[in-house]
């Protein structure tokens, strides 16, 4: 038998390591920034075309590369970075595995261009599937301009499988911003399909932060600084109060690095305990710097997640580190050891009896009477509830057929009576009787069978959904004008996603006239939602959409239904009088799947007097 084993062919073994580096063109593009970096860049240009599939381009003013060292940056493992194992645990710069270029030039078409200070002409080097096409010198200012088009041009199966041009663009300004983040005085800028995205000139840690996120970040952000022996500590978190209900804004850096580390998000969310909204996340840009020796940065290919030598005690610094900051900016409560005396109640107080704290609320908005252009209610019609009766009653048979056990024939024959008629037919006098509310939560009402309880908030997100998603496949809801527009800041990251649901957004009832590139002015909303409440939905569904982002137009309009009924349910703890909790019941049962929410939970549950008999015995 012959030999069977080969070396692979260099374009081979080139295109493999591709598919370790190079997942989507966000990947190029972090691979270029980190080169340029390297090369101790000023200023450095991103232009891509076509979310980086057609093009992309990194223009830097680094050290550039003479003739040798521009055809060897093509060789895999090829580097200037380190020539040792023992470098690995010194390394200053990104780069040190000499891959990125060589399996970029693997999988698209590359133009390089690059001149040092030293030379008179440059190098122009172009090369496609791993081989050099052309080599010839050009006019070049000191520094490297890497062309890369057509990127995975050669693998088809890679091509298909990149997401839509909005979400590819996502990723791309996600990487953009980490690195920006990370070199605050290098000059960032980047352009997408020939408009600017971002122009970020040299400047400190704080502006920087602020030029990405919007004007409006500056003062959210509480300094954090801490020296030791192990870490130093620098950055900002947000104040609580700013919250936001995405992941978006959270970045840790090492050594310029940005990493994800559940581990220390773990430690920046405890110093926070007690500050924050329930699913709220803090915003913060810690900068960490440890010695190179005491991590280990090579665990990942792509490099997002890095080992430390003593974790335990970085956590508690940076959970303490953070909890000083937030307390010395007077931003977490003060604890009450030693009150003032002062402060407490005067005698002539002690014996009335207390107030109800008056609480500034929207007096106008009731998320019930507003929608009334959807059905038309009015408690005193009972007409109105007659319409949706069938509902309740394949309900009601439900629980029958569920326990046929527990009725008599004659009982039968008496419940049958009763279902023909409306739910409340026997409460048609004082309908006040037929539900109530339990602990502000659960709309319980009885039944001649037994006991249902509605939970309020899911009922109304499965309410709200099934309205949203007619408004926006079939018809175009009412808004109700502002007569003072909103301005709304909001980050690049979120307007992009902003364009990119518009259409859908303005068949719920927005109107926006104008969006810039930090601030989105709204002078319309859907009737359904109170202008206070405006930010917070649209927070939501930057947040919903970041973390699960549909390519067809379909799951686009469902995704953004869902995530507006979820804001804009009426939440537990809200006191709904008699009229609202029936109406939230008689809708529910008007829907075409009223037992789960559009998150799949269930929305009530039933009790049959058979069920309470046998917890009786
Ligand atoms: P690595 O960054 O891991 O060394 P790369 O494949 O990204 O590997 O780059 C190979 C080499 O090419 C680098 O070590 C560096 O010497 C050179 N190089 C790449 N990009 C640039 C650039 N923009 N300016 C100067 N030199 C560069
Ligand atoms: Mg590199």
């Amino acid at each position: 038998m012959g030999d069977f084993i080969q070396l692979l062919p260099d374009h081979v073994a080139n295109q493999i390591a591709a598919g370790e580096v190079v997942q989507r063109p966000a990947s190029v593009i972090k691979e270029l920034l980190e080169n340029s970096i390297d090369a101790g860049a000023s200023h450095i240009q991103v232009v891509i075309k076509d979310a980086g599939k057609t093009l992309i381009q990194v223009v830097d003013d680094g050290r550039g590369m003479g003739l040798t060292d521009a055809r060897m940056s093509f060789e895999r493992h090829a580097t200037s970075k380190i020539k040792t194992a023992e470098d690995l645990f010194s390394l200053k710069t990104k780069g040190f595995r000499g891959e990125a270029l060589a399996s970029i030039a693997a999988i698209a078409h590359v133009e390089l261009k690059t001149k040092t200070e030293e030379e008179e002409v440059g190098t122009c080097i172009r090369i496609e599937g791993s081989t050099i096409s052309s080599q010839e010198p050009c006019v070049n200012p000191k520094g490297t301009s890497i062309c890369v088009k057509n990127l995975f041009y050669n693998i088809p199966a890679r091509r298909n499988f990149l997401k839509s041009d909005a979400v590819e663009s996502r990723h791309i300004i996600d990487e953009f911003q980490r690195v920006a983040l990370a070199h605050p005085h290098i000059n960032f800028s980047l352009h997408h399909n020939g408009s600017e995205l971002f122009q970020l000139p040299d400047t400190n840690y704080r502006q920087r932060i602020t030029n990405i996120f919007g004007g409006k970040t500056n003062e959210k952000l509480v300094p954090v600084n801490e020296d030791t022996e192990i870490v130093k500590i620098s950055g900002f978190v947000g104040k609580p109060e700013f919250a936001k209900r995405s992941r978006g804004e959270q970045f840790f850096f090492v050594n310029d690095r940005f990493i994800k580390s559940p581990y220390l998000n773990h430690a920046v969310v405890a110093a926070f305990e007690g500050l924050l909204k329930d699913k709220a996340y803090p915003s913060y840009f810690l900068y960490l710097e440890v010695d190179p020796k005491s991590i280990d940065i090579n665990i990942h290919p792509t490099k997002t997640e890095i080992k430390f030598d003593d974790e335990h005690s970085l956590y508690a610094m940076l959970r303490s580190a953070i909890k000083h900051s937030l307390g010395q900016f007077n931003v977490a409560p003060v604890l009450d050891f030693d009150r003032d005396a002062n402060l407490d109640t005067p005698y002539s107080y002690n014996n009335k009896n207390a107030e109800t704290p008056k609480v500034e609320v929207d007096r106008n908005f009731n998320p019930f009477k507003n929608d009334g252009r959807a059905s038309n209610y009015n408690p005193g019609d009972s007409s109105y509830r007659k319409e949706f009766s069938p509902s309740w009653e394949s309900l009601y048979s439900g629980i029958e057929n569920e326990n046929p056990s527990g009725s008599g024939p004659d009982q039968m024959e008496f419940e049958s009576e009763e279902v023909t008629g409306s739910l409340f037919s026997t409460q048609e006098e004082k309908p006040e009787a037929s539900t109530f509310q339990l602990q502000k939560k659960y709309i319980v009402s009885t039944l001649k069978s037994g006991i249902l309880v509605i939970d309020q908030n899911r009922a109304h997100s499965r309410i709200l959904y099934e309205e949203l998603l007619k408004n926006i496949t079939i018809s175009a809801a009412v808004s109700q004008q502002l007569l003072f527009p909103l301005k709304l800041p909001f980050s690049t990251q979120e307007i992009e996603m902003l364009k990119e649901i518009k259409d859908s957004l303005e068949q719920t009832g927005f109107i926006f006239s104008e969006i810039e590139r930090d601030t989105v002015e709204i002078s319309g909303i859907p009737t359904l939602i109170a202008e206070s409440e405006v930010g917070m939905l649209l927070e939501q569904l930057f947040s919903d959409f970041e973390n699960d982002v549909p390519d067809n137009g379909f799951s686009q309009t469902d995704l953004l239904a869902k995530s507006m009924a979820k804001s804009m349910a009426v939440k537990s703890g809200t006191a709904l009088n008699n009229s609202e909790q029936q109406h939230v019941a008689n809708r529910l049962f008007a829907c075409k799947e009223p037992s789960l929410t559009p998150f799949n939970k269930s929305i009530f549950i039933t009790l049959t007097v058979d069920e309470l008999e046998k917890k009786f015995t």
